[in-house]
């Protein structure tokens, strides 16, 4: 841990599995941010998703612990999965700043995807101003233009770190197991193993 205020990034979502793409942005902005960790923070309740359409969160969460042993700046965190009701990103951020202090930068890291559709969330703006906002690219979802579409001021807020976008994500790679196919290289080999021996996404209401 380096001099000043602890820096902490955040990469919150279902993980439904988590997979090379948050696994390859979490490491891009932790090395360009000089980040002191990173928490995987699979959610509890999504409030944007099915649940029953979600692995149960014991599953997702030693997924997201698999994948990160690896990595000694990667952490998995239980705060969502732990905390009745919705799973709400600025209930995260004011619980780990109550945690670790009022000093403490927090890195809200989110694919291009996500951070469109920010009128969606519970009290973006109180999210902004919680901690700095690093959005990722994410293939199909263009960031060019993102005042006009999310407005000059939220856009202001929003930090964009050009990293090579991966075309990978948790809706192809349960839609493979589902039909047999590869999943191999699209995330770690411990959580390719962990969803065969599980039996994870073979049903079609685990979508
Ligand atoms: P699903 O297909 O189930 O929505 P997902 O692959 O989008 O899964 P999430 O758990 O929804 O994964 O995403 C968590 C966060 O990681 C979001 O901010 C999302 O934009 C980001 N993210 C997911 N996949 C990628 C990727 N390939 N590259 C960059 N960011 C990603
Ligand atoms: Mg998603």
């Amino acid at each position: 841990m380096g001099d000043g205020p602890l820096r902490i990034g955040i990469l919150g979502g279902s993980l439904d599995p988590v997979h090379h793409g948050h696994l390859f942005a979490a490491e891009e902005v932790r090395a360009r941010h000089g980040l002191d960790r990173v928490l995987f923070i699979p959610c509890g309740h999504a409030p944007h998703k099915d649940e029953r359409a979600m692995a149960p969160p014991e599953h997702r969460y030693r997924m997201c612990e698999l994948a990160t042993a690896s990595n000694p700046w990667f952490e998995v965190s239980r705060l969502e999965i732990d905390r009745p009701g919705p799973s709400y990103t600025i209930d995260t951020l004011r619980q780990l700043r109550a945690i670790h202090g009022a000093d403490t930068e927090l890195f809200f890291i989110i694919g291009a995807d996500a951070l469109l559709e920010i009128d969606t969330w519970h009290l973006p703006d109180a999210v902004l101003a919680e901690a700095r906002c690093i959005a990722v690219p994410r293939p199909g979802s263009e960031l060019t233009g993102l005042a006009s579409v999310i407005g000059e001021e939220r856009a202001a807020c929003v930090e964009m770190v050009p990293l090579l976008g991966l075309e990978i994500s948790a809706t192809d790679i349960r839609q493979r197991v589902r039909e047999g196919r590869p999943i191999r290289y699209l995330t770690p080999d411990a959580v390719v193993d962990y969803i065969g021996r599980e039996g994870l996404y073979v049903e079609a209401s685990n979508s």
